[in-house]
């Protein structure tokens, strides 16, 4: 049987989706039995040229991490996207612009003066900021473009298949890699790998069935949750309930909230005005008992909105960018 061919690159990534893969042990090392690595550059010494020089439609799958904040991430997406039968967004940034995407609350020039004028720990007298081309001593630098915004990878290309996850776990991986060669046959599987059930159905927590209210609000450090009920109920702000299931609720096993990584469910538009709409109606004892002004006192517990809402989805959201 012939081996999967496989093309594998980064975007606008931590680095940690691709430490992911490698971290799976096993699953990994047995992959060159069944797969032909063809580019995979943060992990072997490959050129764009390597890249290039396949022809279109010639290789089954191509999996992208990372979102796409540069001319030359969108450039690679749409290569890929003509070489590989199918593409895979591998990670919460490729798939609704997770962590990076929260630089979409500033407007291009912002950041780039934060991160090389007015940062602390820069040194930079003259100002300097990266240019698409600059000339020094007859030579020529030129760089890729940034971006006016963070995407998900799906607004570039079509995107055939989603491994949600910051950085996916281990389960989910190892279940993508098991799947790889029906998807590589062109069988159908599974689309999207995660559960299509909130988090809540996998939470071990006990849940209050009885209509909830929740009087006061507390960030995660405020307070040492007990280990048995419901986050929410508790006072803190967890998006289980807005999230798809399928990590194995691994942040809840540690005590600490939900953030959505795993992504919205498949009835939600936007998980995070859910979730702030979910919440608004649960803050505060019941409206006859308490002034509406108080409700808005419960809810400024949440210090950062965005970050709290949308810590992986912003660029994915209905309103997802500040426009300049
Ligand atoms: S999904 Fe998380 S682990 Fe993966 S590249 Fe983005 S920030 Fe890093
Ligand atoms: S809201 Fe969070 S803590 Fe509560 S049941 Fe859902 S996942 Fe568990
Ligand atoms: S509990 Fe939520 S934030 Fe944590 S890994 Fe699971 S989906 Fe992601």
């Amino acid at each position: 049987m012939s081996k999967i061919r496989m093309i594998l690159n980064w975007g606008a990534s931590c680095g940690g989706c691709d430490v992911s893969i490698l971290d799976v042990g096993r699953p990994v090392l047995d992959l060159p039995n069944d797969a032909e690595i063809l580019y995979w550059p943060v992990a072997l010494d490959f050129k764009r040229r390597d890249l290039e020089t396949l022809a279109d439609g010639s290789v089954d799958i191509g999996i992208i991490n990372g979102a796409v904040r540069t001319s030359e991430q969108e450039e690679e997406a749409k290569i890929f996207r003509a070489k590989c039968k199918s593409v895979v967004a591998y990670g919460s940034c490729a798939c609704f612009g997770g962590i990076p995407g929260l630089a979409n609350q500033f407007v291009r020039e912002d950041v780039m003066a934060r991160a090389y004028r007015e940062a602390p720990s820069n040194v930079n007298e003259e100002g300097a900021v990266p240019l698409t081309e600059s000339k020094m001593k007859g030579y020529s630098l030129l760089l890729p473009e940034f971006s006016e915004e963070v995407r998900p990878l799906e607004d570039i290309i079509k995107v055939d298949r989603f491994v949600p996850g910051c950085p996916p776990s281990t389960e989910t991986i190892i279940e993508f890699i098991g799947s790889l060669g029906p998807i590589a046959r062109g069988e159908a599987g599974k689309r999207i790998f995660a559960s299509d059930r909130s988090l809540c159905y996998d939470c071990p927590r006990e849940k209050n069935k009885a209509a909830k209210r929740v009087e006061k609000l507390y960030r995660p450090h405020e307070i040492i949750a007990g280990s048995d009920r419901c986050l929410l109920d508790q006072g803190i702000v967890c998006l289980g309930f807005a999230t798809r299931g399928g990590c194995g609720a691994r942040c809840i096993g540690v005590n600490m909230p939900c953030r959505g990584c795993y992504g919205r469910l498949p009835s939600m538009v936007d998980p995070g005005a859910e979730a702030i709409s979910a919440l608004a109606s649960i803050a505060g004892d019941w409206e006859d008992n308490m002034p509406p002004a108080k409700i808005f006192d419960v809810l400024d517990a949440v210090k950062d909105a965005v970050g709290t809402f949308y810590s992986f989805s912003l660029p994915s959201a209905i309103i997802n960018r500040k426009r300049g």
